[in-house]
This record gives structure tokens, C-alpha cells and sequence, in this order.
């Protein structure tokens, strides 16, 4: 059984790691690994979502392979994340999305297609290809409701299997350490998890994209995750303006939607294209061959949904608006369609994780025996 040989070799790894000891200030997982005796599932499934990568354990490390004990802790973990990603996929047979990155491609390729063929098949060419001006111009190519009611179904959906599978998170990794927190660590966690705090490598940064420490992983993800909030944002500005104060857009260059969409479009752009490449630059050693392409679909989807969006921002006064909007749409349902069933998951088990580890610093330590 595939699962349970990856929790067997991480226990392996991990009672080897608690003996030496030699990496505890680099990271969380090492300084939760102290805390225990032995490592059965739920510590596994804890500590690998308590892990982001950043491979300064495994330059450090003088037991990596060709040495006998063949540690290699960034990509046993990765293993076992991608386990929790499959086992708490719903429904479960998009668990294999996790372990063929070909599925999630079919699905987000699949539902861009669908929303562009449904476009060009329902929209009179008249209005989707010629240029429109003052407010509602975007609802002359594209009608509110058809843009809207599909938007709303591929979120909502995405939020309910998020949820199922934090809260499977959340019962599974459960232990004596890290029962019942404060409001204290949960404020800590949330600290942790906005600043992207635990993404330092131990101080000097991830050890990205070879053994030399850079803070640029952590900028480039910073970008990312910032400028995804500032997109969430000017989506729902515009929602206020349009559904509390009948503003409809296009909004002018100096109003807080395109102000906001603008900052997270350009951040998003850089952000995910730098993981990219810095992804395609780095080591392999240390790195889940299977995981590599969920990461590159996610950042590519992601980051194509925020290209189209500006194109739709610059081209909003042309003829050309008509067809960007419809792309924008087709993307924007592609990173819906996928989020459950691909890297996007990481955000929800990571944050749970950052709690867990926030909850059990914040008791006095004891041992957890198993
Ligand atoms: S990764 Fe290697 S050096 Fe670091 S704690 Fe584990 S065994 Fe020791
Ligand atoms: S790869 Fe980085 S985050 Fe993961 S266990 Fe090693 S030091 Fe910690």
C-alpha cells in the first residue's frame, strides 16, 4: 500500500532527524519533531504540511543519499503532503488528480474550452466584437448574469471541498499536543501564515534554486499570495459599487477596484512567473517528481488569469475587449475548476497546520508518548 509505505519511510527519516537534531533552528517541523517520541500518521500528516519546501535541511544534512540512512526530509514530506491532498479530496476519485497531473489539465483545459466555445456559440458577434463605452460597457459583450452565475458556482464549490478536507485535516492530525488553543496562538498563526514567517529557511531564506540561501522565493511568494488578496479585494469593491451604490464599470484608472486589481494583477504576474522559474532552475534531488507538475499548473493558471485580466484593463476601450474578457472568463474558470484538485489546497492545510504548531508552543512541553 503506497500510503502506508510513505508514512513507514517518513517515520524512518524523522526518528533518525530526532536523534540528531542537528537542523531544529531552521524550521517548525524540527522543533515539533522534538516534541514526540514517535511519528505514526497524524504526526506525518501534521508535519508534512508544516513543511514549505525550502530545502534547508537537505543541504545541511550529512546523511542524504549515497550515505547509508538516505535522508532526505523535503522530499519524503512532499510525499506524504501529496497523500493528504489525495486523502481528503472530495469526491474521492479527484483524488488521482494528485497523482496524475494530467487530470487536473483535463479539467481546468476542459472548462476554459467550454466557457470560450459557450461564448462564441450564445454571444452575437456584434456585441462580443466591437468596442463599448461608459457604464456597462463589459455587459454589452458579456451579459452580467452569464458571467456572474457561473463564477459563483465554481467559488462556492471550491470553498465547500476546501472546507471538508481542512476539517478532515483538523481531525486527523489531532493530538495530546495540540488539543484546545488560546485565541493568543491562533493570533500567532495568523501572524505566521500573513507574513509568511516560516518561509526564512532558518534566517538567510529558502535554499532556492540551488544550495545557496535567498530571500527571493519568499518575495516571489509574497507577491503571489498578496497579490491574490488584492484581487479579492477589488472583486468585491466592485461588487460594492455596482450592487450598493449602482455603479456599474468600467471604474476609471483612479478608482480603488482598478487600483486594487491593478496592484494584485502586476504582483501576481511576477510573483507566479518567478515561481516558475525558479521552479524549472532548481535541484531535483530533493524534489517530489509528482508534485512538479501540480505546482506548474496551478502557477501557470493562476498567473494567466491575472495576464488576461490586465489585457482586459488596457483593451477595456477597444474591440479587442470583447474576446480578452471572454479569455479572462475561460481562465478564471479554469483556477476555480482546479483549486480543489491541485496545489491551490496547500493554502488550507498549511494555515492549519501553522496553528496546530502555534497551539502546541504555546503549552508547556511534555512529550507526547504513542
Ligand atoms: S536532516 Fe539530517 S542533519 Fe538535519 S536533523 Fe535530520 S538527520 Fe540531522
Ligand atoms: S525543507 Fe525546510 S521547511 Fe521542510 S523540513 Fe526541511 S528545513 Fe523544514
Amino acid at each position: 500500500m503506497p500510503g502506508l509505505d510513505i508514512i513507514q519511510e517518513a517515520s524512518r527519516q524523522l526518528v533518525i532527524c530526532n536523534a540528531c537534531r542537528y537542523c531544529e533552528g531552521y524550521c517548525p517541523v524540527f522543533r515539533a519533531i522534538e516534541t514526540r517520541r514517535d511519528f505514526q500518521q497524524a504526526d506525518v500528516f501534521y508535519l508534512s504540511n508544516l513543511c514549505h519546501d525550502c530545502r534547508a535541511c537537505y543541504y545541511a544534512c550529512m546523511y542524504t543519499p549515497p550515505h547509508e540512512f538516505a535522508i532526505n526530509i523535503p522530499q519524503i514530506l512532499a510525499a506524504a503532503r501529496m497523500e493528504t491532498y489525495r486523502r481528503w479530496s472530495w469526491p474521492a476519485f479527484m483524488g488521482r488528480a494528485f497523482k496524475n497531473r494530467g487530470v487536473t489539465v483535463v479539467l481546468a483545459t476542459g472548462f476554459a474550452a467550454l466557457v470560450a466555445i459557450l461564448a462564441l456559440l450564445f454571444l452575437p458577434p456584434e456585441k462580443l466584437f466591437v468596442a463599448h463605452s461608459g457604464p456597462g460597457a463589459f455587459y454589452e459583450a458579456v451579459p452580467y448574469a452569464a458571467m456572474v452565475a457561473g463564477g459563483l458556482i465554481l467559488f462556492f464549490y471550491g470553498i465547500a471541498v476546501w472546507m471538508r478536507g481542512g476539517a478532515s485535516f483538523w481531525r486527523e492530525t489531532r493530538s495530546a499536543l495540540n488539543e484546545r488553543g488560546s485565541w493568543k496562538a491562533l493570533a500567532a498563526a495568523v501572524g505566521a501564515v500573513l507574513g509568511l514567517r516560516y518561509l526564512k529557511g532558518g534566517g538567510p531564506g529558502c535554499f532556492y534554486p540551488d544550495e545557496r540561501p535567498s530571500s527571493v522565493r519568499r518575495v516571489y511568494h509574497s507577491l503571489t499570495f498578496w497579490g491574490l488578496a488584492s484581487d479579492f479585494v477589488s472583486t468585491t469593491l466592485a461588487f460594492v459599487y455596482q450592487d450598493f451604490f449602482h455603479l456599474l464599470p468600467p471604474y476609471s484608472l483612479t478608482s480603488a477596484p482598478v487600483i486594487f486589481g491593478g496592484i494584485g494583477g502586476a504582483a501576481l504576474i511576477v510573483g507566479t512567473g518567478g515561481l516558475i522559474w525558479f521552479k524549472w532552475r532548481s535541484d531535483r534531488e530533493p524534489a517530489l517528481a509528482a508534485a512538479g507538475g501540480m505546482d506548474y499548473v496551478f502557477l501557470a493558471t493562476l498567473g494567466l488569469t491575472a495576464l488576461t485580466g490586465m489585457l482586459t484593463l488596457f483593451l477595456r476601450a477597444t474591440a479587442a475587449m470583447g474576446g480578452i474578457l471572454v479569455l479572462h472568463l475561460a481562465c478564471i474558470a479554469a483556477l476555480f475548476i482546479s483549486a480543489p484538485y491541485g496545489k491551490f489546497v496547500h493554502a488550507v492545510y498549511r494555515t492549519l497546520a501553522v496553528i496546530r504548531y502555534e497551539v502546541e508552543q504555546s503549552k508547556p512541553h511534555a512529550t507526547a508518548g504513542h
